[in-house]
């Protein structure tokens, strides 16, 4: 059965990363579009009473959506829910950690790709250095933990910073997760060879730090690593070196509405004004399908929508 549920409570955002989206923005849904909150927490309820266990609320950027922090809330009261996180670019979190953090957010993943004002300016094409350094630290303050920063790297943009990322996250005692780009259909970026594989980035920490692998004690898709004589640890989400369709028990909705069992597929199921009973049936028969599949690895040739924004990242 499906272990964990993405949920993208919006496809608007801040910001207009350059693997992720257009500079105008990905076309927006209406407000009749997107799924009401009491509609999601009621799929939220039925997934957890089918099996999932982790759920994490994304977007596009969920802070940007008005009433985030009561719906956040509510999601964390679902009896049988083991774990509840929330990925965002930061640049909201001084505003909203502590107050997160009291509606029952367990933890945070941080999306940050360069430590450089002007590279990090022309990445996301709008947003600012500082607002995220804060947003991470108000974070780290608040006790959303852990706090976990994910990093896409791009060949000639930031892949210099590999190094630097380390000693930021050894600073602060969290973890770094380096994620492979994947060729979504809405970005600029040429589309083939734009990533870096695991190896070249662990050859690169190891010039300065010794890393120790930690032993996988789950079925999530991150390889990871304790960086040795700190507190802190860097992780590998490598969809494209090092595929993970084999232990992947993961289920997304969108924020219009759609379940999809698998990011490299045009699978969707529509359940708004489905009764729980039906959405229950939907979710069995969404994971016994994506089962019976048995993917060995993702092209990202076909996809539901074109932008993870759209999914839920
Ligand atoms: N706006 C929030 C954020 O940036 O954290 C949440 C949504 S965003 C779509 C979730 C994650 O997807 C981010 O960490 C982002 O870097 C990642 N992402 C977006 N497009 C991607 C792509 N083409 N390849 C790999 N990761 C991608
Ligand atoms: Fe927005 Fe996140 Fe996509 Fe960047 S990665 S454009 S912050 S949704």
């Amino acid at each position: 059965m499906f272990k964990y549920l993405r949920v993208s409570v919006t496809d608007r955002c801040n910001y207009r990363c350059v693997y992720c989206m257009p500079a105008e923005g990905v076309c927006k849904q209406s407000h009749a579009q997107i799924m009401r909150y009491e509609e999601i927490l009621t799929v939220i309820k039925t997934a957890v009473e089918s099996g999932v266990e982790q759920v994490r609320i994304s977007g596009g950027e969920p802070l940007v959506r008005g009433g985030i922090v009561d719906f956040i809330g509510e999601v964390a009261k679902i009896p049988g829910l083991n774990d509840l996180t929330l990925t965002t670019n930061g640049a909201l979190l001084t505003r909203y950690a502590a107050e997160l953090k009291r509606a029952g957010l367990n933890r945070v993943n941080i999306s940050l790709d360069s430590l450089n004002p002007e590279t990090f300016r022309k990445i996301t094409r709008v947003g600012n250095l500082e607002d995220v350094i804060a947003g991470i630290d108000a974070a780290i303050a608040a006790g959303l933990k852990p706090v976990k920063l994910n990093t896409v790297l791009i060949p000639g943009i930031n892949a210099d910073e590999i190094l630097r990322f380390i000693d930021f996250v050894v600073a602060r005692a969290i973890s770094v997760r380096f994620i492979e780009r994947m060729p979504f259909k809405a970005v600029e970026l040429p589309p083939d060879d734009q990533f870096i594989s695991e190896e070249l980035v662990v050859a690169s920490i190891s010039q300065k730090y010794q890393l120790e692998k930690v032993a996988d004690g789950s079925f999530g898709p991150s390889s990871d690593y304790h960086i040795v004589g700190s507190q802190a640890g860097v992780g590998f989400i490598s969809s494209r070196s090092h595929p993970f369709c084999q232990r992947c028990t993961r289920l997304r909705l969108t924020s219009n509405g759609y379940l999809l069992p698998c990011l490299d597929s045009e699978v969707g199921v529509n359940i708004r004004g489905m009764t729980p009973d039906k959405i229950r049936e939907t979710i069995v028969r969404l994971a016994e399908e994506k089962f019976a599949w048995h993917k060995q690895n993702a092209c990202y040739a076909s996809t539901f929508e074109s932008s993870l924004s759209k999914i839920g990242g």
